[in-house]
Order: C-alpha cells, then structure tokens, then sequence
C-alpha cells in the first residue's frame, strides 16, 4: 500500500487530512532467552512496518480500524476499562490508556492501522502497532515524551493491558531501530550499542508456521528455572541477583547442586550473553563467519540445553546449513515454532529462498514464509 492509497483508504472511512507513522517489526539476531536474565540481546529493526494515519477529534474518543482484521474498534479515554478484552485492539488502545494514565493530555482520535509485519510470527508486530499508534496519538496531541519513555509505557500496555508477560526489547528495538544495524541492548542498564551489518548480507527470517501449544507454559516454566538457579547461585555467589551476574564457570562449579535441568538451562543463558557480547566484536570487525558461528552455536545450546526448539526449527536450521551463502542460522524468539533467522550474503538470497522453500516442504509436508530482511530505522513520522 503507498502512502496515497493509505490517505485515500483513511479519508474514506473519516474525512480529513490524515498524518501518517510508522514502527518496523524485528528479528533478534542473537541473544536468546536472555532478556528476562537482564542479559544482552541484538534485535535489529526490519523493513516491514506497521502504518498509522491519524487525525485529532473534538471528543475524548479514540477510534481505531485494523486493515487486516477489517474491523473497527474506540474507547472513550473519559472512561476506559483497566484490562484489554481478548481482542487485536487491545495492543494500540491500551497504549492510549497507558498514555493518559501517565498523565499526558491525549487527544480522542481517528486511527487507521495499515499491517505489513506478519502477525504472530515472531517479527514482533505487536511492538510496531504499539510504537506506531503511541507516536501518533502523543504527537497529534503535541505531547513530548523520550523514546525510552514511549517504549516503557507501550511495553506496560502490553503487560497490563494485554495481559502478556515481555520484556522491552520488541519495543525498544521498534523505538531506536537504526538503518543498516542491529543494536546490542543491556537489559539491565538500557545502554544500547549500534553494530554495522554489512550490506552484502540480508537478515533472512524462515517462519516454519508451527506454533507448539507448549510455547507459553514452556516459557514460563524457563523463567521459574533460572529463578531457582539464582536463588541457588546466590547462596554461594553474594552479589547474583541474575544470571547476567553469572559466568558459565560458575554454572559448572556448582552443577551438582544445581541439579541437571537447573544446571543446562543456567549453562545456556550464561553462554548466550558470552556470545552476543562475542558477536557484537564481530560485527565491528565485520566478521561474518565468526558471526554466524556464533548463531549455530546459540541454536544449539537453545536446542540442547535449554530445550526451546522443535523438530521443525532444527529442520530449517539443517537444511539451511549447507545452502551457499549462508554464514549462520538459528531459531529466533521464543521457540517451540515460529522463525529461524539467516544470514545470507546478498547474491544468493534469491538461491536461498527457492532452496529452503523446496527443501522445508519436502521435509515437513508444510509450506514455509520467508521474509527477506534489512536492518531499518525505527519508528517515526512519515507524513
Ligand atoms: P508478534 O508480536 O510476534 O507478531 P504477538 O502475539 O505478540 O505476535 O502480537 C500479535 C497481535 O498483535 C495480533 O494478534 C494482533 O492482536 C495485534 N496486532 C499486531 N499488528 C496488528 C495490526 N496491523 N492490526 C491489528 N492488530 C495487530
Ligand atoms: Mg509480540
């Protein structure tokens, strides 16, 4: 959709002369499992946006239409409720609600929300809709927040509001996005780091289009494992309030009293920030190879030790592996399902899709998705 036909599609539904945002969805290239362990993490925001054209009402309502739900949704900002119903709208008008719970003056508004970020498939499109709604209101409203800020308050919408459990990272990477970089963030300081990805390699994600029912019960069960592991730590280890403070010597010293699950998954989140913090050397030195050994070294403990793959994921690493062009490959988000991400040198992407395509059907009866991805800024005013 260009920006005409959004205005066009806008005034048809409202009237009047819409501005226009918008926030990228992300890939995180490594760094797994390690937000929550205020460890470090890499996303880089992507080319696929979330657009929103708005105009300012008269009232204190905020109406909102979803291109790809096709449906409309309002709240009366007077008078709104405290949790989300189970619905899309829940993301963007509880970033409105969050907003005016702060204390900013917003505006009732027209939205209308135009999606490019595939939903629910790890790219992160509930942070873009979120950012992008966010920016708009405060900016139709002529309030002046930070970005930090903005990001902290959409990241509460979706926690309360929503009603799930995420770390800052989707909104963050969303809000600060730089062109042509992945940004390494330390969960626990906020300071943030922009890498060089060099432009003769695409991020190329693979949706396996499974998602495991196991996935949020897993999850959560991860995060009560390296809870223990810190209370275990720390009766040794006096200044461990995380597993950020925690090296895998440490991990090793103690596993008989960790006990074996406790042991792997402490092992893999001590390993992983070790390796983002190896990876974001590489990229400076524009080291590919080490780069994308350091992926495969990250699948494989997310495989083996803190057991967050699936027989689709290791097929769609495997089976991209050996394919030219590619430097590295492993699962990306949460895991049980969703996407691998790739990093493949530009000339054989076009080798690479076809390939993976073929081979993932063949080997899973099941088709794939495969976005080719740049590293892009993040959200902003459009028009
Ligand atoms: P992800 O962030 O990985 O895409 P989530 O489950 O966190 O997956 O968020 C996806 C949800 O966000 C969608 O199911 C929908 O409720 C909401 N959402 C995201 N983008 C849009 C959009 N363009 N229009 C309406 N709802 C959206
Ligand atoms: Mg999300």
């Amino acid at each position: 959709m260009t920006l005409d036909e959004l205005t066009a599609a806008f005034q048809k539904l409202y009237g009047g002369q819409p501005r226009i945002y918008r926030a990228p969805g992300r890939v995180n290239l490594i760094g797994e499992h390690t937000d929550y362990n205020k460890g470090f993490v890499m996303p880089a925001a992507i080319n696929f946006s979330t657009w929103v054209a708005v105009t300012k009402r008269d009232d204190s309502v905020v109406k909102i239409h979803s291109d790809i739900f096709e449906e409309d949704a309002e709240i009366d900002l007077a008078n709104s409720a405290a949790h989300g119903r189970k619905h899309w709208s829940d993301y963007p008008l509880g970033v409105a609600i969050k907003l005016k719970e702060a204390g900013h003056n917003i505006y009732g508004a027209n939205l209308f929300v135009h999606g490019e970020v595939p939903l629910g498939s790890g790219l992160s499109s509930s942070a873009a809709i979120e950012v992008s709604t966010g920016l708009a209101l405060l900016d139709i409203s002529g309030v002046k927040i930070d970005r930090l800020g903005l990001a902290k308050i959409c990241q509460m919408a979706e926690n309360e509001f929503v009603g799930a459990r995420t770390g800052l990272m989707d909104q963050f990477i969303a809000c600060f996005g730089k062109a042509d970089h992945a940004v390494m963030l330390d969960c626990r300081s906020l300071e943030s780091r922009a890498l060089p990805v060099p432009d003769d390699v695409k991020l190329v994600v693979c949706n396996t289009m499974v998602k495991h029912e196991l996935a949020s019960s897993e999850y959560n069960a991860r995060r009560e494992q390296c809870e223990e592991g810190v209370r275990i730590l720390s009766q040794h280890l006096p200044n461990v309030t995380s597993l950020r403070d925690v090296t895998p010597d440490d991990v090793e010293k103690f596993r008989a009293e960790l006990g074996e699950v406790i042991f792997k998954r402490c092992l893999h989140v001590t390993t992983e920030n070790d390796r983002v913090l190896k990876a974001a050397d590489a990229l400076r030195d524009r080291d590919l190879k080490t780069f994308g050994k350091l992926m495969y070294e990250s699948h494989n403990s997310l495989r083996d030790d803190y057991e967050v793959s699936c027989q689709e994921l290791d097929v769609m690493v495997d089976l991209a592996k050996p394919i030219k062009g590619v430097f590295g490959v492993r699962m990306t988000g949460g895991g049980f399902g969703g996407c691998t991400i790739n990093l493949v040198s530009v000339e054989a992407v076009g080798e690479f899709t076809e390939s993976i395509r073929n081979s993932y059907v063949q080997a899973t009866g099941k088709q794939s998705g495969v976005y080719i991805c740049s590293a892009a800024d993040g959200a902003g005013r459009i028009q």
